[in-house]
């Protein structure tokens, strides 16, 4: 497996691969099952597969975890030579970016709700970050988790308006056996914090179970019975949209997801569940 650790670096590696085709996983490192299930997936459609192992600085809010994001290269390497990858791009960030440069806006594209509105100025990040990775490394099919549904959504938005010459890819939640998502962030959960951050899942579980077996379709009906399952935890939302984002007061099946973000401790976690 090549370890590539300059854009120049990056490029010359893809203009060797001539008509091959590419498949693309970005991420941030610390790498847990989650993100080996978009590695596996890759592997398996691609001739193929470049991971990037970068913690994106412009997508971290000022007083945000940046500086304790867990980073762990020797084991991603080892993970990644294991799933069969065939280059790890690590570049630094005077690599990625320059001084006074332009960026996406993600509120013209429902940045601006949900994550972007607690966190304002992290989509721009995220985005200009992504469509830079997508130029470097050119792939034929990019993939991304759904545990992440609202990034996933902006950048299909994005890849559309721009004309991006990619396939997005979105892949399946992966969870614990116990139901939490996997996250890196998970790394930061004190053992009664990982108890109580169960009921995430529990609540958007009992959602579903309301849904499919009471047909209880209200949404404020359904995030109250959330909250309840949330109570020991500090909500910051619960929504739910369509799956372009639009919030609905009724759900529609096969159209609509619930999303969430809580503190467990001073651990922030998302968590959804598309229904
Ligand atoms: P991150 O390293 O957290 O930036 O994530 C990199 C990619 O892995 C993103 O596309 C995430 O949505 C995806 N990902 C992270 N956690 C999970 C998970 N539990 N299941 C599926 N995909 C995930």
């Amino acid at each position: 497996m090549k370890l590539l650790t300059t854009v120049s670096e990056l490029q010359e590696f893809r203009n060797s691969l001539k008509d091959k085709t590419v498949g693309f996983v970005p991420t941030m490192g610390a790498l847990h099952d989650g993100h080996g299930s978009l590695i596996k997936r890759a592997r398996a459609e691609n001739d193929i597969v470049i991971v990037s192992i970068f913690v994106n600085p412009t997508q971290f809010l000022e007083g945000e975890d940046l500086d304790k994001y867990p980073r762990q290269l020797e084991s991603d390497r080892e993970g990644c030579v294991k799933l069969g990858v065939d280059a790890v791009f690590v570049p630094n960030v005077n690599d990625m970016y320059g001084e006074n440069e332009p960026k996406i806006v993600a509120d013209l594209i429902k940045g601006f709700i949900l994550e972007g509105k607690n966190r304002p100025g992290h989509f721009d990040g995220m985005l200009t970050i992504v469509l830079k990775l997508l130029n470097t490394v050119k792939p034929t099919k990019a993939y991304f988790g759904k545990k992440d549904a609202q990034q996933l959504l902006l950048i299909e938005k994005m890849v559309e308006s721009f004309f991006l010459d990619v396939e997005v890819v979105p892949c399946e939640l992966i969870r614990e056996k116990d139901g939490l998502a996997m996250s890196s962030r998970n790394a930061y959960l004190s053992n009664e914090d990982r108890e109580n951050a169960l009921l995430i899942y529990k609540g958007l579980n009992y959602a579903k179970m309301l849904i499919v077996e009471n047909n209880e379709k209200d949404v404020s009906n359904l995030k109250k019975e959330i909250e309840k399952f949330l109570e020991p935890l500090s909500i910051e939302y619960i929504e739910v949209t369509d799956r372009k984002l639009n919030k609905i007061d009724f759900i529609e099946v096969d159209n609509s997801i619930i999303l969430l973000a809580v503190k467990v401790g001073t651990t922030r976690l998302i968590d959804n569940i598309w229904i």
